[in-house]
């Protein structure tokens, strides 16, 4: 209560990667605040599986991204934590009218703060920050890069204070709640520092950025020939048809909705190549693919903002000048 979200245009968020989201309590909410009706939460809490949750990111992307948590025996593992803690507190309430267990990990998708501004909220609450080994590098130094132009003192502070990961890994990884097995595989084309979490005894996987359903893809970092094939083997992968996919931005998803997002990937390369070979650059190449683009995804969230980039972003790794986050050594 109170507690008001600026908040700015999803499609320049989700451009820059995350929510830029201020905090401040003017007198008359405070002094309103015994009338207010309870507040509504920032997430769609969604079950997926015997104790296994997405958190959808609200309407108006007051989380910033989406995430969710996983109770076994003996506790819980959360999958991502948003950008706005306010948000990852919420999930935490929600956890605790669910279970008394503790929270034992959060488990990072990738560096990107849209997904990770939470993490010491949920540390704070006892739990180990889980992550590829790249995001520990990254999450202080390529947060910044991300906001670009954005950057605001206050943000700079927001991504100075975020947690370093306390468990790295660039192998599968399990972990045991009790009895009940959660799988962490590293994956590419994102980042280049991406995990996916799979409950296989829930038949879900929580899948961070690497799908989007519906919604326009930020490939700020992306490797876009590494993510098709990423994308394909989750579709084809086992069980895939009765999986529970949670996207990183975007409802839950089904496999045809993965082979939609793998569509979206291969017609944004293909229309690309095409208009390179038709001996177009810059801005020209631009005017030349983006109408080809829009006649097939024209109506997926965000399209109008992210498009004009990705082809851009296409068009660099055609030309093998791409710029990524550097991987780095433990
Ligand atoms: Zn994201």
């Amino acid at each position: 209560m109170g507690i008001v979200i600026a908040r700015r245009n999803l499609v320049r968020r989700l451009a820059i990667g995350v929510i830029a989201v201020t905090f401040c309590v003017p007198a008359a909410a405070t002094a309103a605040a015994a009338a207010d009706p309870p507040a509504r939460l920032p997430f769609i809490l969604r079950q997926i599986g015997t104790g296994v949750y997405a958190a959808i990111d609200g309407p108006k992307d007051e989380s910033g991204s989406n995430a969710g948590f996983v109770i076994g025996d003996d506790g819980v593992l959360v999958v991502d934590s948003f950008f706005n803690p306010e948000a990852t507190k919420a999930l935490i309430g929600e956890i605790r009218k669910l279970t008394p267990k503790p929270i034992r990990y959060v488990v990072n998708t990738h560096y990107h703060v849209d997904h990770v501004g939470g993490d010491a909220v949920l540390r704070d609450a006892g739990a180990l920050v889980v992550a590829h080994r790249n995001v520990r590098a990254w999450v202080r130094t390529e947060n910044l890069h991300l906001f670009g132009d954005h950057l605001t003192p206050q943000l700079k502070a927001t991504v100075a204070a975020l947690a370093l990961p306390d468990v790295t890994t660039d192998k599968p990884l399990t972990i045991w709640l009790g009895t009940r097995k959660v799988i962490i595989r590293p994956v590419l084309g994102h980042t280049g520092g991406d995990l996916v979490v799979s409950i296989p005894d829930a038949n879900a996987l929580f899948c961070g950025d690497i799908l989007w359903r519906h919604v326009s893809p930020n490939i700020i970092d992306g490797d876009v020939a590494r993510w098709i094939e990423t994308v394909d083997s989750l579709k084809t992968g086992q069980a895939s048809a009765e999986t529970t996919f949670v996207p990183g931005h975007g409802d839950l998803a089904n496999v045809n909705d993965v082979a939609d997002f793998g569509t979206y990937l291969g017609d944004l390369r293909s229309i690309v190549e095409q208009a390179r070979a038709g001996g177009v650059a810059g801005d020209a190449l631009v005017k030349a693919a983006l109408p080809k683009l829009a006649s097939r995804h024209g109506d997926w969230t965000a399209f109008s903002y992210f498009a004009p980039l990705e082809i851009g972003y296409m068009d660099q790794e055609l030309a093998g000048v791409k710029r990524r986050p550097k991987p780095v050594a433990d």
